[in-house]
């Protein structure tokens, strides 16, 4: 159709400096005023369809293609972290306290990108893009939930309704030049667990007359550890973790109540369902062997990040053919993190690819989320031109 990577080179002042100022100012979750603003006002100056306010702060622009055809979504996350920037950069953060560390600057400016680049070509288009600008992926922020699952609510996926997803992160933890784009998952899925058990208090010296909820709790914790052990196939990827115990104040007194805290990870759907069922059943009836009484709640963070197969075979071709010299890793590149667009992919078929962005020459190769962090903007041309490629070709 085009040359996107062409298109994007041409683009690079336009995207670097959009990047650079929304790295001068960041906004955490859900406060991206600023930086909603300027997307809004970017995507009207094209003639773009925009809607503001969805999930909060998040910013929908639509392109309408010439011909009839499904709604491809394309996500950009644009928040930051509270974190201060000790990079150095000229564009350094100007917000104290809060610094884009994991690249979403960059994200946001891809996204803007590549909106110019489609808008410019839909008379090519069947069908429609959903150009998503999603707040506060970083997580709970106190927040009950994540900007993904805030703007599914608030119906993003519907009006038109979105058919398929795409999204990307720069990846520094590998250089500029990798891309990855492989099938299955991702990132994990996180639930976080809360126990809650009951027994009857009593003298130390006097164990017969009490309901012990702190041996209760001793055989759950024993027992929990047996879903990994002995219930998920060997070769499957959980993580069962009881990570705070709290009961007890003192060493003559049998506390009333015991409560636990922990996290659950997964990454396989029917690893996943097996998991819980296995917990609710050890936890309820560890509990009644024992006496207590228990109240206890699973909780989802984040789905698991699974890419589609026949999505992913197609961004891989997008890939092979805009970028001939560069080696695409289709391995499954699996990280323990957690990303909201797990959400989204749960309910649309997507694709979600990673864009190698340090380069150590330059110093550019810190992990994501620390203070120096920073990447090689050469990876926003790589990024944009094969987001608008992936895109394109998918509603040819
Ligand atoms: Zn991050
Ligand atoms: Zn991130």
């Amino acid at each position: 159709m085009n040359n996107f990577l062409q298109q994007a080179q041409e683009l690079f002042p336009y995207t670097q400096t959009l990047r650079r100022d929304f790295h001068m100012h960041p906004e955490l979750g859900f406060t991206e005023i600023r930086t909603g603003g300027i997307v809004a006002k970017e995507l009207e100056t094209l003639g773009i369809e925009v809607t503001k306010g969805v999930g909060k702060t998040g910013v929908v622009g639509l392109i309408e293609g010439a011909r009839p055809g499904p709604t491809i979504l394309l996500r950009f996350d644009m928040d930051a972290l509270p974190i201060t920037e000790d990079t150095g950069a000229e564009y350094s953060s100007t917000n104290p306290g809060i610094m884009h560390a994991c690249g979403h600057d960059g994200h946001t400016a891809i996204g803007l990108t590549v909106a110019k680049m489609l808008h410019a070509h839909r008379e090519e288009l069947s069908g429609n893009i959903k150009l998503c600008f999603q707040p506060s992926e970083e997580g709970f922020n106190g927040e009950e939930m994540g900007g993904n699952l805030m703007m599914i609510r608030d119906g993003v996926l519907e009006g038109p309704k979105v058919e398929k997803s795409l999204s990307l992160h720069l990846w520094n933890d590998k250089p500029l030049g990798w891309i990855n784009i492989s099938k299955g998952p991702v990132m994990a899925g996180a639930e976080l667990f809360t126990i809650k058990l009951t027994g009857k208090g009593g003298h130390g010296a006097a164990p017969d007359t009490t309901i012990d909820p702190i041996v209760a709790a001793a055989q759950m914790i024993t027992a929990l550890q047996t879903i990994t052990s002995r219930n998920v196939p060997p070769l499957k990827s959980c993580v069962v973790s009881v990570t705070s115990v709290h009961s007890g104040t003192t060493f003559n007194v049998i506390p009333q109540t015991a409560e636990l805290l922990g996290t659950i990870r997964t990454f396989d759907l029917e690893v996943r369902k097996t998991v819980l069922e296995r917990f609710n059943q050890i936890v309820r009836s560890t509990a009644e062997a024992m006496g207590c009484a228990v109240e206890f709640e699973t909780k989802r963070v984040t789905p698991a990040v699974l890419n589609n197969d026949g999505v992913t075979a197609s961004v891989l071709e997008s890939a092979r053919a805009l970028l001939p010299n560069i080696q695409v890793d289709t391995e499954n590149y699996i990280t323990m993190g957690a990303e909201d667009m797990g959400f989204m992919q749960e309910k649309v078929d997507g694709c979600y690819f990673m864009i190698g962005s340090a380069n150590a020459e330059k110093n550019l190769n810190y992990n994501h989320h620390h203070p120096k962090f920073d990447f090689d903007e050469q990876a926003l041309i790589t990024g944009a031109a094969l987001m608008a490629t992936a895109a394109a070709d998918l509603l040819k």
